[in-house]
């Protein structure tokens, strides 16, 4: 597992100063007996290791109480029966496994999972667990809020207010993954929840490194990994050298600059074209097929030109088009096209030779697109419609 670095990193091991169980005093804390417990799901292997051997523990108890983490889903130290009881004492007055609560837990008749998640500074951040014929995908979230401002995106109208840690990304899979009958496991993750995954990359990486790691973590192989980007070519370039061979998603929605400007604004600063060679540059390095999102919206990026400029755009190119149907958000002038404006649009890249594919419809009933939920807890009740969760991988 990686170490994590950066402003996000994990607090050091308390000091001798500090009062074992003491977050839990009678009367409330004081300045002086005060410990706040440290998110074990910050922790590397090497860290906890340091940790049980500053303490006379045996090394070999770092991968057990991982296992129990990731692998046998327990959320609390108690429950790790095979520990010593002075060890899980210990464990439970220094660490916390989850640190979030569950704020909203969201049923759909398909079998669609959605949790609102309330992080340890009031933040909010949602993710989704998709049940497909066999597979379990799981969607999670990248930042609180998102600063990227696509027009159509609930998740962005209201800015971003910070990158989420390594630990509060593996919380959402491990809570999503809790939702799961025994016999069920997880077998997809997309990083399409809330935020630009690679606005974040750090953190992102060092989450996905316990996600594929078959040992210790999720075992979760990358190829059935997707990151989704409205597309950062630094960032992308620096995903293909961290050498994280990932199934990579670009959110295109538009053919041309001046159509893409208007519903990505951050493409002003980037262009289509350093984003098309980025991605290029990722597939000569990963040989990864690569997926271009686009999201259908009712008479802006729908016509029969969009749909031939597209053609022309990834004509010879190894990819998917991954067309979504845009999901209504409350309050934006916005619309989903009629069936028959996606099936001619369909036609029309199917056509011109492009590979594409229009996912199905889930978790309609629960707000499952990016950010719905959330702008839906802040606000009045309503009801909202459509959600849809777009691409995954093989
Ligand atoms: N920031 C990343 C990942 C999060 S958004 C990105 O841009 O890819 C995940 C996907 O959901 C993106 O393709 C995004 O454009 C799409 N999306 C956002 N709001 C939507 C809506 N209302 N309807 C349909 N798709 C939406």
């Amino acid at each position: 597992m990686n170490t994590t670095s950066g402003p996000n990193a994990p607090r050091p091991t308390p000091g001798a100063h500090s009062t074992p169980g003491a977050h839990s005093t009678p009367g409330g804390p004081t300045a002086v007996d005060t410990v706040e417990r440290i998110p074990i799901l910050d922790w590397t292997m090497p860290q906890l290791t340091q940790w049980l051997t500053d303490r006379s523990f045996p090394k070999f108890r770092a991968g057990q109480i991982f296992r129990w983490i990731y692998q046998r889903r327990a959320n609390t130290f108690e429950q790790m029966t095979d520990l010593p009881k002075e060890l899980r004492a210990q464990l439970d007055s220094a660490f916390e496994i989850f640190r979030s609560t569950t704020a909203a837990h969201q049923h759909s008749s398909d079998g669609t999972e959605k949790l609102l998640l309330q992080l340890a500074d009031g933040g909010r951040i949602e993710c989704v667990l998709l049940r497909d014929g066999p597979r379990r995908s799981i969607c999670v979230s990248s930042q609180v809020g998102c600063a990227m401002g696509c027009v159509f995106c609930a998740s962005g109208l209201d800015g971003v207010e910070r990158n989420l840690t390594r630990g509060e990304i593996l919380e959402q899979m491990l809570k999503l993954q809790q939702l799961l009958e025994p016999d069920e496991r997880l077998s997809h993750i997309v990083m399409m929840g809330m935020g630009e995954p690679l606005a974040n990359l750090p953190r992102v990486l060092d989450a996905l490194e316990v996600a594929k790691d078959s040992d210790l973590g999720l075992g979760i192989s990358p190829r059935r990994i997707t990151i989704s980007t409205v597309g950062l070519p630094p960032a992308i370039d620096k995903l293909a050298a961290a050498d994280a061979p990932y199934h990579l998603a670009i959110s295109l929605h538009a053919p041309n600059d001046e159509l893409r400007n208007r519903l990505v604004p951050v493409n002003k600063n980037t262009g289509i074209d350093a984003i098309l060679d980025a991605a290029d540059r990722y597939f000569d390095k990963t040989r990864r097929r690569l997926t271009f999102e686009y999201v259908l919206l009712g008479g802006l990026n729908d016509s029969v030109q969009c749909a031939r400029q597209l053609v022309q755009l990834l004509r010879g190119r190894t990819a998917m088009l991954n067309v979504i149907p845009y999901n209504p958000v409350p309050g934006l002038p916005y619309e989903t096209p009629s069936p028959d404006a996606v099936l001619q649009f369909r036609r029309n890249l199917l056509d011109g030779g492009i590979n594409v594919m229009f996912r199905q419809r889930k978790g309609d009933d629960i707000q499952a697109a990016c950010g719905q939920l959330r702008r839906l807890r802040e606000r009045e009740p309503q009801v909202v419609g459509i959600s849809q969760l777009p691409g995954s991988t093989t």
